[in-house]
C-alpha cells in the first residue's frame, strides 16, 4: 500500500533531486577498442580530440579490469562490476557443465544467455525503464540479455570502417536529437586491430589515430551545427591498452613442459590462458607449469584477490598469466606464422590481456557535455567507475556495483552529493511523485 504526504513536508534535498531527475539528458558513448591512454599525448596533432578535451574532462588514464581483454571490459564498463561479479571473464570461455564455448562472440553459442545473464548491462536497465538505446556495432547488442534487447542494434561486423563510424555518428545524433533515443552507443575496432598487427608504437597506429581524429572533427562540427554541445553528454573510452610483443621470440610453448594429452580443455592463447587439466593430472600439471619462466600459474583460489576474477563461474582450475611481452601458446606451430615464405596476416606486434596494473594496459577516458566540467585534466579512474557516471547523466539509479563515486564525482559540474543522487535515482527508477485529485503534488513513500 502507498502512503502519501503533502509536498511541503518533502525535504529540500529531495526537491533538488526531482529537478535533477527531470533534467536527465541524452548520452552518446564511444567505445574505442584498444586505444591506449598515451595515444592522446600529442593533442596538438589531433584537433578533433583536442576540441573535445578543451570543452570537457580527460582523466590521466583508466585502469581496465583483469584480464585486460575486450569482452571482460566491455561488460565491466556497462555494469560497473568486476569480472567475478558480471561473469564475462574472457574472450574465450568454456562452460564445463553444458560443454558450450564462447569464442570471442563469433560463434552461435556465444549468444546463449548463460554468458550474458550474469549481470544486467546499462542498456538493458534503460530499456526496462522504458528508455530507448540505439547501438552501433557494439559487441553483444544483438543478444537478448535477461529477456531484453536494445531498441536498435546495428550488429557487430569485423573491423568497422571510418565510413561505418561516420554514418553511425550521423544516425546516433539524429535519434538522440529527435528524442527517439535516450542513449546511443558506438563501437570502433580499428585501433585495436592495427595495434595488434603493427604494435602500439608504430607509424600505422599514429595514422590510424589521426584518421579517427578526422572523424572526431566531423563529429564536433555536427554537434555545433545541430546546437547540441550543451544538450548532449558525450563519453569516449577504451576497454584496454596494448603492449609491444616480440612475435615468435618470447613465446612460452606449453607442450615443452606438459603432455598436452593431460589437458581436457585449453581456452585462448597470449597473455592469459585457461586450462582444465584431466582431473587426475591437476597436481602434476600445476607443478610442472610452476617451473615455467616468464609466466605465473594459479589454481582457482590462488589467483590474486586484486584481479577480482577467481570467483567467476567460467574460471578454469588453472589460469596462466604471462609476464609483459610474453605470449603463451601450445606451441609455435599453432600460431599464425610465415606462409609460403612471406608474412601471414596473423603476424602480431602488439597484445593485451596482461596484469591490469601494467602501464601499457591502461585505457583512456574523456567526457564532454552539459554535466561535465570544462578543460579539466583529472586523476586516473578505473573501468568499474564509468557505469556510475553514465547512470548519473541519464538520471537512472545504478544497480549495485564496484565503482567508486569519489573517483568520478569531481568530473561533474554538480554532483549534488549522495543524498541528492540517492533520492533522484529512487524517483527515476520508480516515479515517486504523483498528483492528488486536488492537483497537489505528493511524494509517495515506498511500500512497506
Ligand atoms: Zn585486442
Amino acid at each position: 500500500m502507498l502512503r502519501t504526504r503533502p509536498l511541503q513536508l518533502v525535504p529540500l534535498a529531495l526537491l533538488v533531486a526531482l529537478q535533477r531527475c527531470l533534467a536527465a539528458r541524452p548520452l552518446l558513448v564511444f567505445l574505442i577498442d584498444g586505444f591506449r591512454y598515451d595515444y592522446l599525448d600529442d593533442l596538438q596533432a589531433l584537433p578533433g580530440f583536442r576540441a573535445l578535451v578543451e570543452r570537457g574532462v580527460k582523466v590521466e588514464y583508466m585502469t581496465p579490469d583483469f584480464p585486460s581483454l575486450s569482452y571482460p571490459n566491455y561488460y565491466t564498463l556497462m555494469t560497473g562490476r568486476h569480472c567475478n561479479s558480471h561473469q564475462m571473464t574472457g574472450n574465450y570461455m568454456w562452460d564445463q557443465s553444458s560443454q558450450k564455448e564462447f569464442l570471442i562472440g563469433t560463434n552461435d553459442d556465444s549468444r546463449l544467455p548463460l554468458w550474458w545473464d550474469g549481470s544486467e548491462p546499462l542498456w538493458v536497465t534503460l530499456q526496462k525503464l522504458g528508455k530507448k538505446v540505439f547501438m552501433y556495432y557494439w559487441p553483444g547488442c544483438e543478444v537478448e540479455i535477461l529477456g531484453v534487447r536494445p531498441a536498435f542494434c546495428e550488429e557487430y561486423i569485423y573491423n568497422p570502417t571510418e565510413e561505418n563510424l561516420s554514418e553511425s555518428i550521423t544516425r546516433a545524433l539524429d535519434v538522440l536529437r529527435s528524442g527517439r533515443a535516450d542513449m546511443a552507443a558506438v563501437y570502433y575496432e580499428k585501433v585495436d586491430v592495427e595495434g595488434h598487427h603493427f604494435g602500439p608504437d608504430s607509424q600505422q597506429i599514429r595514422s590510424t589515430v589521426q584518421q579517427l581524429d578526422v572523424v572526431m572533427q566531423m563529429f564536433n562540427r555536427k554537434m555545433k551545427e545541430l546546437n547540441m554541445e550543451e544538450q548532449l553528454n558525450v563519453l569516449l573510452f577504451s576497454d584496454h591498452g596494448m603492449t609491444k610483443i616480440q612475435w615468435m621470440e618470447k613465446v612460452i610453448e606449453l607442450d615443452k613442459f606438459i603432455p598436452m594429452e593431460d589437458i581436457l580443455k585449453m581456452m585462448d592463447r597470449g597473455a592469459v590462458v585457461s586450462l582444465w587439466p584431466k582431473s587426475n593430472k591437476y597436481q602434476e600439471v600445476h607443478a610442472a607449469l610452476s617451473r615455467v619462466p616468464n609466466m605465473h600459474v594459479y589454481g582457482q583460489q590462488e589467483v590474486p584477490e586484486r584481479f577480482h576474477y577467481r570467483g567467476g563461474r567460467f574460471v578454469s582450475p588453472l589460469t596462466l598469466v604471462a609476464d609483459p611481452g610474453w605470449f603463451i601458446s601450445e606451441n609455435k606451430a599453432k600460431l599464425p606464422f610465415w606462409k609460403n615464405g612471406s608474412e601471414s596476416s596473423g603476424w602480431q606486434n602488439g597484445w593485451h590481456g596482461y596484469d591490469n596494473e601494467l602501464v601499457d594496459m591502461r585505457g583512456f577516458f574523456l567526457a564532454a557535455g552539459p554535466d561535465f566540467k570544462q578543460h579539466v585534466q583529472a586523476a586516473p579512474i578505473r573501468a568499474v567507475d564509468v557505469y556510475n557516471l553514465m547512470c548519473w547523466t541519464l538520471g537512472v539509479k545504478p544497480l549495485p556495483n564496484n565503482g567508486s563515486w569519489s573517483r568520478v564525482e569531481d568530473l561533474l559540474r554538480s554532483s549534488g552529493g549522495p543524498v541528492e543522487r540517492g533520492s533522484c535515482w529512487t524517483c527515476c527508477i520508480a516515479p515517486c511523485f504523483s498528483r492528488e485529485n486536488s492537483g497537489r503534488l505528493v511524494l509517495e513513500e515506498p511500500p512497506d
